[in-house]
């Protein structure tokens, strides 16, 4: 059955698991669909189908969110803070242990090339020490009040900070392996427990991180995976009343719809949504390091990155020596399937993704913008898009104002504005997940830091991320903050206490 890129091999391992029968893991089990129904999985580098899974629907949910509950009124409610730490640490080291397999099946899943899968597979182990490090730090306080006219020292007020409870996690297909972390990490560290939905395009490399799960011994039910669509299972997690959190990364039209189906319950919902983020050039900024910022901002996952720098704003002094240089090394960047580690760009995700990105390649020429490099699809097997640039003078046009989420980069020149006209441009989208300014003068890198209008700016960098610092999105770009402790908040909640001696 399997497709696989032939021309490179893959570990023994990962051909392995793409052949096994991938089923639904609830309550520390794997079972059955209960539809029967089964998809296929593409590797978008060749379109070749590599493996199977069944697919969740209302009633498997029903399932996973009955075992969830169990385990967490159960034996994961009497585990102390120091045995999550444990579980955790233990998941790390799997994850690094099952390094290679991961990698290759997250780059035959979704397409990325090599380097970046090992890159964010070690991520993910270090982001689940990060959590592993939370659970005996997660503290109420004292207040010091005597409430309801009790002389002073005759009460005592404190807090407690309890888990949620059960967390439905609904992800994306864009980076299948940290979404999966970035949702389970702080959820098991505050005690919940958790639902994860992945993406319908690629559940792999989640339907290998529960073999780790079930090796290390997590309670069952404590992780559940079921792998279906969004407008029936994702759905069905976010209506039912026995959730009491939705954590969500995906497209901001999906986010909305997600706060509606929460409202039933009133449960609790953080949105990780799109971006349009801005990247704004002083001509005093180290050129060359822009040019290669450039690149990674806008092109990294072939721009199917909510983090991705697609506006690129550059003083005019300095425009078409850094719109020529960016463009000079996406030419030469090497475009094929993730598996050669030659290649530095991979497929987009799929067909229907490849057309929507042509589209808006289309739109940037109908609408007159200048097309600077790109602008085409690769002939034959794989959904390869080149990476593209297009210059205009102006924000007015199409694919300078929505998310393409392919490798796509719009730019334009500013002249000498003051930092707040500057910003202006930089903040003329409904979105504000991330942006960067690049200059040698730190009073005007922090004076536009300020400006603008993201949860997240960087300064000579692009998309500084670390699990230690908070991430997320203003505007519509989402709601609360994952990563740091900002990023367990969601999955807490607090009970005062008050007694009277
Ligand atoms: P999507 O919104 O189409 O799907 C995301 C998830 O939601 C999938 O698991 C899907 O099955 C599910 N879903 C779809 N309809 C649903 C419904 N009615 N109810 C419940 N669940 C439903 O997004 P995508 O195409 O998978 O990913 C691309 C989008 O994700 C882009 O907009 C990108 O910017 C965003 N994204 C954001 C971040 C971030 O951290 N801010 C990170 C990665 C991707």
């Amino acid at each position: 059955m399997s497709a696989v890129a032939e021309a490179v091999a893959i570990a023994p391992e990962t051909r392995e698991f793409l052949d096994r029968d991938h089923k639904l893991f609830i309550d520390g089990k794997w079972v059955d669909a209960h539809s029967g129904e089964k998809h296929a999985v593409y590797d978008p580098a060749t379109e070749g189908q590599i493996a199977t899974f069944d697919v969740a629907d209302e009633v498997d949910v029903e399932a996973a969110i009955a075992a969830a509950r169990r385990a967490f009124k159960g034996e994961w409610s009497t585990m102390n803070s120091y045995q999550r730490t444990i579980l955790l640490t233990r998941l790390a080291d799997e994850i690094d242990a099952n390094l290679q397999t991961l990698a290759e099946l997250e780059v035959l899943d979704n397409g990325q090339p090599m380097a970046l899968a090992q890159y964010t597979t070690t991520y993910a182990a270090n982001f689940v020490r990060y959590y592993a490090g939370w659970p005996t730090k997660i503290h109420g306080d004292t207040i010091p009040v005597s409430p309801m006219g009790v002389p002073n020292g005759e009460s005592l007020t404190y807090t407690r900070r309890e888990p949620v409870g059960v967390v439905g996690a609904i992800i994306p297909w864009n980076a299948p392996i940290a979404m999966f972390i970035l949702k389970l990490a702080p959820a098991l560290a505050a005690g919940c427990t958790i639902i994860i939905k992945p993406a319908e395009l690629t559940p792999l490399t989640a339907l290998k991180l529960c073999d780790l799960i079930q090796k290390i011994g997590f309670p069952p039910g404590v992780v559940n995976v079921i792998p279906g669509a969004g407008r029936i299972a994702g759905a069905a997690l976010a209506e039912h009343p026995d959730v009491a959190k939705i954590s969500f990364t995906g497209s901001t039209e999906v986010g909305q719809r997600i706060v509606q189906s929460c409202l039933g319950n009133l449960k609790k919902v953080t949105l990780e949504l799109g971006g349009k983020s801005p990247v704004v050039v002083f001509p005093d900024a180290d050129l060359e390091a822009v040019k290669v910022g450039a690149i990674r901002a806008a092109f990294f996952l072939q721009g199917q990155n909510c983090m991705a720098g697609t506006r690129l704003f550059v003083h005019q002094d300095v425009f078409d020596e850094v719109v020529q240089g960016v463009a000079a090394i996406a030419n030469a960047m090497k475009i094929g399937p993730g598996l050669d580690p030659n290649n530095d760009l991979g497929p987009l995700i799929s067909a229907d993704q490849r057309e929507i990105v042509m589209s808006y390649i289309q739109a940037g020429k109908d609408e007159g913008a200048e097309l600077i490099c790109g602008g085409e699809a690769l002939p034959g097997k794989g959904h390869f898009v080149q990476p593209t640039i297009f210059a205009h003078p102006h924000q007015d046009i199409k694919i300078a104002r929505e998310e393409i989420f392919g490798p796509v980069l719009f730019a334009q020149p500013f002249g000498d504005s003051d930092l707040q006209a500057i910003a202006a441009e930089a903040n003329d989208s409904i979105y504000g997940l991330s942006g960067s300014v690049w200059t040698k003068d730190i009073s005007v890198g922090l004076k536009m830091a300020s400006l603008i209008d993201s949860g997240q700016v960087s300064i000579n960098c692009h998309a500084a991320v670390d699990p230690a610092i908070p991430f997320g999105g203003n505007k519509m770009s989402g709601w609360g903050r994952e990563f740091g402790q900002e990023g367990l908040e969601p999955y807490l909640k607090t009970k005062s206490t008050t007694v009277i001696f």
